[in-house]
């Protein structure tokens, strides 16, 4: 996750023990709760705290993974699967801040608002968030539709859902570089608000623990079964309703390159294998052409890329270094990269050359993932980072809060900063 979170040789707050739910405004839905809760601490406050029926429920979380606290997705701007929503930023109503020199202040759009939009998206370092007030949307019941498709239709039938009324959605790509379908073939699935008097049959057991095991052993040595499989499980729940919270919500086994290296003939895991993740942003217009440049970038570069989605993201026209500059399609890439010189060389070609295809066709990339970026692809597709990095200096001259990204930027951007 690219070294924002730790700082070598300083001391780290770790603020999971802080966790507790505070308030929630049953009349105007938001929910205030400390900055250690993480996303299943959230939905769990949010039930019990309205024990007579949830008519409140969070709006949007990452997808993939929960064991992610609310102080962390406030200071990285998160996202999830809307299809109509700006980053996290939105959903903030205001957050409880321990600035670098020690005062408590409120910040919000209204008080100390010069805050607002450096301590969202700021990667923690313009001050600790102790709690903070949660925008929460009313509860809905939505119905999942799923459709395998090319992505040049998708494009097309994305708006069909979105005029439909679909809320949330994603297309999960295929990633068989061998194959026709590979960075085209999809699953999209939408979710569209159902009545709240629709049943819910039984809850979705969602894929056993094994099956995801198995799932991720194929995605690393039988790329179109592994797509095969997963097309099945997910046209298998077409129709099924959810919670819009809980639908959020996701597996992820920690532990699972173990399984994985476990499950290939022996020695092929050597050296140490792992996944490098990396966003790339595109106008949607762009997209299909990104997809094309991207296809012949893992190609040539023959990076294996293992899960990827596509997702949309609103324009972001609140924070001081926003990643969303634009509407934009957003296009994750999950890299294989072994532990050799040569195998992160190669993940770092591949993307150092996607970041370029992005930028080319109006995009940018997701600035903490790696730090692979160039200078002047930071400045290309970041161009407000000078400004950001010289408000860091004036709201924390001692730089009191620091981390290893935060000094790479320095030292790669130098005079600019
Ligand atoms: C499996 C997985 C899936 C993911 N999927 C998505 C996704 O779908 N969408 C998306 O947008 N992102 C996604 N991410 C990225 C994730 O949102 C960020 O890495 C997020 O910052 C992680 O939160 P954390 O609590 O682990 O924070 P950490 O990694 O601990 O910290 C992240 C940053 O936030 C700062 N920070 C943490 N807590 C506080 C606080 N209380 N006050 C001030 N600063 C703080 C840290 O200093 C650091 O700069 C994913 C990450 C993983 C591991």
């Amino acid at each position: 996750m690219g070294g924002q979170q730790f700082a070598s040789g300083a001391p780290l707050l770790d603020m999971t023990g802080l966790n507790r739910a505070v308030d929630l405004d049953h009349g105007r839905g938001l929910l205030t709760i400390e900055a250690g809760a993480d996303w299943r601490q959230i939905v769990q406050a949010t039930h019990e705290l309205q024990p007579g029926g949830v008519r409140w429920a969070i709006r949007q979380k990452q997808t993939g993974a929960d064991s992610l606290t609310l102080g962390g997705s406030i200071s990285c701007n998160a996202h999830g699967r809307g299809l109509l929503m700006p980053p996290l930023v939105a959903d903030i109503e205001s957050v409880e801040l321990v600035t670098p020199s020690g005062e408590l202040k409120r910040v919000s759009r209204e008080e100390n608002a010069e805050l607002f939009p450096l301590v969202v998206g700021g990667f923690g370092l313009f001050g600790v968030i102790a709690a903070a007030t949660l925008r929460l949307t009313p509860r809905l019941k939505l119905r999942r539709l799923v459709d395998i498709i090319d992505l040049d239709d998708a494009v097309h039938a994305i708006w069909r859902r979105i005029d439909q009324g679909c809320l949330y959605g994603d297309f999960q790509y295929a990633i068989d570089p061998s194959d026709d379908s590979f960075l085209r073939r999809g699953v999209m699935a939408c979710y569209e608000p159902v009545p709240d008097s629709t049943a819910i049959e039984s809850a979705d057991p969602g894929l056993p623990r094994e099956a995801w095991l198995e799932l991720l052993a194929l995605a690393h040595h039988d790329q179109r079964e592994a797509f095969r499989r997963y097309s099945l499980h997910y046209l298998a729940s077409h129709g099924r309703i959810y919670w819009s919270d809980t639908m959020q919500l996701s597996t992820y086994i920690p532990t699972y390159g173990e399984f994985v290296a476990k499950s290939l003939p022996e020695g092929s895991w050597r050296p140490e294998r792992s996944l490098m993740i990396t966003e790339l942003f595109v106008p949607p217009a762009e997209l299909n052409a990104f997809m094309a440049a991207a296809r012949g970038i893992l190609r040539s570069t023959g990076v294996q890329d293992i899960y990827g989605t596509i997702r949309a993201i609103r324009k972001d026209s609140e924070t001081i270094l926003p990643w969303a500059r634009e509407d934009y399609a957003c296009v994750i890439f999950n890299l294989l990269t072994e532990h050799s010189e040569g195998g992160v060389e190669r993940t770092r070609r591949a993307c150092r050359m996607l970041i370029d295809a992005a930028a080319d066709r109006g995009g940018s990339f997701y600035l903490t993932y790696h730090r692979w970026a160039t200078r002047e692809q930071l400045l290309r597709c970041h161009p407000k980072l000078p400004e950001f990095l010289a408000l860091k200096r004036k709201h924390d001259p001692a730089g009191v809060l620091d981390s290893d990204w935060h000094r790479h930027l320095r030292r790669v951007l130098g005079s600019e900063t």
